[in-house]
């Protein structure tokens, strides 16, 4: 794997490569690997000649300075487990280096700024937008791999590659969870004991929640998930929510749509985990 700080160097390489005729494959992330993000590493070589990872810790799209700074950070063990993966490139860019010649960037993004994720950390979706578009420049892949976990950033992405009329293939792949139903995170290594334990409650109450859905109202369902999460002291519900996965407009009933989804927030302490299930 070889590895690459500067973003020229990188673009240098990635265009011999594509004057071989090759295809660029490409997922970023925060690093503190786990299988969630090989899964997407895996996605992208079944397509691709060649695949790039980026990892950077963006401190744009953080809302809270502690969660940035205790944000896990792992580089040793993520340049492992991608070499044993097979990825062909990483590209660990400087905050400098990947911001500098920044263009404005005008997104019309309406609700999908401003609820869930985006209600709790104003000004995320902004700054998540903002780097994933650079790196997506700086890559210029074929197709980019995200996961659908973070299902709202995937919206997001949808739409900015919409209307920045950006030519790549978007891919959104399905979450990858432990034995024990926890959605695979990167924070998940900042729990303790007790709040590992405590923490499958949330995909319990997601899968309650798709059992439910034919024979109970939404504000039922939604009221016995954030009590089953709740019933451990270890979990507070930041939104427990069902929606519409096109627009994440809030349902009041599921008559009609074809798959409305559940989204979770909760905080372990003061460490948030977010999930979603589709309930049909
Ligand atoms: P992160 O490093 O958390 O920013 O995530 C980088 C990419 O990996 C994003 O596209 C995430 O949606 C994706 N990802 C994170 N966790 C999982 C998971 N459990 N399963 C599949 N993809 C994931």
């Amino acid at each position: 794997m070889i590895i690459f700080r500067g973003r020229a160097e990188l673009q240098l390489y990635i265009q011999s490569i594509k004057n071989e005729g090759k295809s660029i494959g490409f997922f970023p992330t925060m690093g503190a690997l786990h299988e969630g993000h090989i899964a997407l590493l895996h996605s992208s070589k079944k397509r691709c000649d060649l695949t790039v990872c980026s990892i950077f810790v963006n401190p744009t799209q953080f809302t809270n300075a502690e969660d940035l700074e205790k944000y896990p950070r792992t580089p040793g063990n993520d340049i492992l487990l991608l070499e044993q993966n097979g990825c062909d490139v990483l590209f660990m860019p400087q905050s400098e280096d990947i911001y500098s010649g920044e263009k404005p960037l005008n997104l019309y993004l309406g609700n999908l700024e401003t609820s869930f994720e985006g209600s709790s950390r104003p000004g995320h979706f902004t700054g998540v937008a903002r780097i994933v578009r650079l790196l997506l420049e700086a890559v210029d892949p074929h197709d980019a791999f995200f996961g659908w976990k973070d299902l709202q950033q995937c919206l997001v992405i949808d739409s900015m590659v919409k209307q920045l009329n950006m030519k790549f293939r978007l891919h959104f792949m399905p979450t990858l969870r432990e034995a024990d139903g926890l959605a695979m995170s990167s924070r998940n290594r900042r729990l303790n004991s007790t709040q590992r334990e405590a923490a499958p409650l949330i995909y319990k109450a997601l899968s309650e929640a798709r059992e439910k859905v034919n024979s109970h109202s939404v504000s039922q369902i939604i009221s016995d998930s954030i009590a089953l999460i709740e019933s451990s002291p270890e979990l507070t519900v930041d939104y427990f929510a069902i929606a519409d996965p096109l627009n994440l407009e809030p349902l009041h009933s599921v008559e009609g749509v074809s798959s409305p989804v559940a989204l979770a927030a909760v905080f372990a302490g003061n460490i948030r985990l977010i999930d979603n299930l589709f309930l049909k």
